[in-house]
């Protein structure tokens, strides 16, 4: 029998009654299986003494001697005490509803108590012990997570029945020659050891092998997942060769591409002629140049789907998470792309009724050739023609549902839908252990390098107190001739008024806001250079306004927040500057920092940060909308914001700066893995077990290779996974 197969209910072990079983189910612990893949969340190693004296250090462990009783309180009150002494010091037993132990324990004595003490009316005392029993004497005992109306004795005296009548008839689960191979234990060994560990040892090994089944699940259902896209046939490579239209844009271009850009158009153009869907996922530093690489796959698509008139012929979409990023798509692609013949066309959600109407007929009857757009891009009443290609730019900011959605509108020609390719951008490059589960059925490919002639930017710390100093070097920019941002964490100071002190720039906690500041920044600081106001509360007109007044030099300076995050090129702008820059993630920092640094001329990003910072003592951004975006960080993380400051000075490539963050973080912050849902493993830890998914990928990839029909029980946390994310193959077939 299989673990997932003990549905019988947790009535069916002694002790549990109707009101108990309630109290299970509301745990989720309503059956044998679930109660046994309840892990511990910890272990008390009880086999390690720690006598009385040492009992500031941790739970004590110890052999005592009873030396006397005595009670205080009085009636339903009255409450044994027992004083009780080991080889080191004296101590206080508080027997709170325990009257029965002045029997049990008498005078003179010995036996082993387990429990936290504290120095209390002067006298080291204990209420919360536990005197060992024989069964439990010396061993390791597990810690569970609870809920209302559990406790540790009753799920361990649960566990421990359940295992005792159950382990003998569980089957393994890996294929045994795997197990072998891995030097794993068996089920039935490992459930009992995670369980009830006789040693350290037995506990590692019991780790070992049900983390390795679990990764190892994880990894049939990608590489199931992948043969599904695929089919079993090899994919054909195709030809990594140019396609006409890519050539005739790389023509006109007044550059080359850079050998990073050349690898991957390589990758892409093998991909999308091997005869199955391309799903790819581009990784690249800011500023890499992935829009190109993004443009010249779409020509990749147009070309090999078109008659010689195009009418028919396939079509495009590249999405984009900010209007502010695909408009600059938008009129990039047809600054770019329509002297070659091509059909562009943009499409954001404000697009009003009668020009809405007459975009989607034109894009449903393949009038246009690649939409540029945002999320509007697959409402629902979006229909294409014959989408062949679906690009994502920064993909980390779109949750898995919405990046299924656009797939499913994809197609062959209309009426017969097929799976279409997939590219997606980051310039947020996930760590490679990450990018094996959450992306695990994607090929990878990555743009190193960016465009030659670049200068990496230099990154200046600043004290807020210093501000001017950062401000007279900007003014020098400005005056030579560039442009600069200013980015702050707040969009504006409802509650300030004229008559703040600071003039209504900062907020009670001392932080400064982009609607103020742009007013202070045109008025006082550098009257001579316009400035210009940007967030995310504007209206899109003002805001399309803004950015083009910026990119065409007329307005010098941008005071926003972080809504020129991502995507925003700018290339004469030279300098960042960003306020109480220890509030914001390493990511946003480092995406911040990319949209300087993008001309031949040197550029220069400048982290001011609060004193208090330094000192520990920064608390809570005040609650409500008035802070923009994601860098709304927790109180007590001052260390991590001089950390990630530290980070920024020390390194200006994404990927190193990804791997911080994920040590600062953890996986589960890592931004659009979140809701991705595949990272909730029960036991397992992709970045900590990073060498065990390895090897359970290659095991369980030739497994599948060499048997892609085989059938394994499948495993309870990865049946759920695949219900919360259904594999991208599943969507439009
Ligand atoms: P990102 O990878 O951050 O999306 P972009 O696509 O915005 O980067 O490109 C950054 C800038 O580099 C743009 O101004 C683009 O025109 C320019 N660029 C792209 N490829 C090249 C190249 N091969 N040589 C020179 N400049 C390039
Ligand atoms: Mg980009």
């Amino acid at each position: 029998m299989f673990l997932r197969e003990l549905t019988v209910p947790v009535t069916t072990l002694r002790g549990v009654g109707a009101s108990l079983m309630r109290t299970l189910s509301g745990a989720g612990l309503g059956t044998v299986a679930a109660l046994l893949t309840r892990y511990p969340r910890d272990w008390e190693d009880r086999s390690r003494e720690r006598p009385l004296r040492d009992w500031t250090g941790g739970p004590v462990c110890t052999t005592v001697t009873v030396l006397a009783h005595d009670w205080f309180g009085y009636g339903a009150m009255k409450t044994l005490k027992v004083h009780v002494e080991d080889h080191t010091a004296r101590a206080v037993l508080v027997c709170f509803n325990r009257p029965f132990l002045e029997k049990q324990l008498p005078p003179g004595e010995s036996f082993r108590v387990w429990g936290k003490f504290f120095w209390k009316y002067g006298e080291l005392q204990s209420s919360a012990f536990e005197i060992e029993t024989a069964r439990s004497a010396g061993g390791i005992l597990p810690v569970y997570p609870l809920s209302a109306g559990l406790t540790q004795h009753l799920l361990r005296r649960l566990i421990r029945q359940a295992l005792d009548r159950y382990a003998p008839v569980l089957e393994n689960e890996i294929p045994l020659d795997i197990a072998a191979v891995r030097s794993l234990l068996s089920k039935a060994e490992a459930l009992g050891s995670i369980h009830f560990p006789s040693s350290a040892e037995a506990l590692e090994e019991a780790k070992k092998t049900l983390i390795y089944e679990e990764l190892f699940y994880l990894e049939v259902m990608i590489g199931r997942r992948l043969t599904a896209r695929r089919g079993t046939a090899k994919p054909l490579g195709g030809s990594p060769a140019l396609s006409p239209l890519q050539r005739m844009l790389l023509d006109r271009l007044p550059f080359t591409l850079t050998p990073g850009q050349e690898k991957v158009l390589a990758e892409i153009n093998a991909d999308m002629g091997s005869g199955v869907p391309m799903a790819r996922l581009l990784q690249g530093d800011v500023g890499s140049g992935k829009t190109l690489a993004a443009f010249l796959a779409a020509l990749r698509a147009l070309d090999g789907g078109k008659g010689p008139d195009r009418t028919g012929g396939a079509q495009a979409a590249i999405m984009a998470p900010t209007e502010l990023l695909a408009r600059q798509h938008a009129e990039n692609a047809a600054r770019l792309l329509e002297p070659l013949g091509i059909r562009p066309a943009f499409l954001t959600g404000n697009l009003k009724s009668a020009g809405r109407g007459r975009l989607l007929a034109a894009l449903a009857a393949g009038e246009i050739d690649i939409i540029l757009g945002t999320h509007a891009l697959f409402s629902r009443d979006v229909i294409y023609r014959n989408l062949a290609l679906v690009i994502i730019d920064e993909q980390h900011r779109f949750g898995v549902t919405q990046r299924q959605a656009i797939i499913a509108k994809g197609g062959g020609p209309a009426g017969k839908p097929g799976i279409p390719h997939l590219l997606m951008m980051s310039a947020t490059p996930i760590p490679r252990t990450l990018a094996l589960t959450v992306f695990g059925d994607l090929d990878v490919s990555v743009i190193s390098g960016i465009p030659p002639g670049r200068k990496p930017v230099r990154t200046h710390l600043a004290k807020e107190s210093n501000a001017e100093r950062v401000y007279d070097f900007v003014r020098k920019e400005l005056d030579s001739g560039r442009q600069a941002y200013f980015v702050y964490p707040l969009i504006g100071d409802e509650q300030a008024g004229e008559d703040r002190p600071g003039g209504g720039t900062e907020d009670p906690e001392g932080l400064k806001n982009a609607v103020s500041m742009a007013e202070r920044l045109g008025r006082d600081i550098f009257p001579r250079h316009p400035t210009a106001l940007i967030h995310s509360r504007l209206d899109d007109e003002e805001k399309r306004k803004t950015m083009e007044a910026f990119r065409s030099g007329k307005i010098r300076i941008l005071a926003a927040t972080s809504v020129v995050e991502v995507g925003v090129d700018v290339p004469n702008a030279t300098c960042m500057v960003i306020h109480h820059a220890e509030r914001f993630g390493l990511s946003a920092l480092h995406q911040l920092r990319g949209r300087t640094g993008r001309g031949e001329e040197q550029s220069y990003c400048f982290l001011i940060y609060s004193e208090p910072a330094f000192s520990g003592e920064y608390g809570t951004p005040p609650e409500g909308s008035n802070l923009e975006g994601r860098q709304r960080t927790p109180s007590g993380l001052s260390g991590e914001g001089k950390q990630r400051l530290k980070v920024m000075l020390e390194s200006n490539d994404g990927f190193v700066i990804a791997e911080e963050d994920l040590k600062l973080r953890g996986p589960g912050q890592i931004a659009g893995i979140e809701q991705s849902g595949y990272l909730k493993l029960g036991i397992a830890d992709p970045v900590r077990d990073a060498d065990t998914l390895l090897a359970a990928r290659k095991d369980a990839f030739a497994m599948l290779e060499r048997d892609p029909g085989l059938l394994l029980p499948e495993h309870r946390l990865v049946a759920e996974t695949l219900e919360r994310a259904p594999p991208f193959s599943e969507v439009g077939m």
